[in-house]
């Protein structure tokens, strides 16, 4: 089999995979403008409090940042961005969320 023939079974291959996951790919692409708009949101919410706080978001109770824990989560397409933990952060006198 010449180089090019090699190259285009993969491009076959390739085409095949995403004429089978057309669907989830869509869906993923509406994930991903969702996460967009959520991160830009986020990042509005973290620099307003950014002036009192350590600049994490804050959550009054541990119980309120595991239901946002949850919720983030149950969002999150990447396994290894998960957040795994909260704590309590003295200088925000408030609870935090951490993937570490
Ligand atoms: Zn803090």
């Amino acid at each position: 089999m010449s180089h090019a023939d090699a190259l285009e079974n993969e491009l076959k291959n390739i085409n095949a995979l995403i004429e089978k996951h057309k669907d989830k790919i869509k869906s993923l692409q509406r994930r991903e403008q969702e996460l967009k708009l959520k991160i830009q949101e986020v990042k509005i919410h973290n620099t307003s409090r950014h002036i009192r706080g350590c600049g994490k978001i804050m959550y009054g109770s541990e119980h309120q940042a595991k239901i946002a824990m949850r919720q983030i989560n149950s969002q999150l397409i990447d396994e290894n961005k998960k957040l795994i933990r909260i704590y309590f952060c003295s200088e925000c006198n408030a609870h935090h969320l951490t993937s570490k």
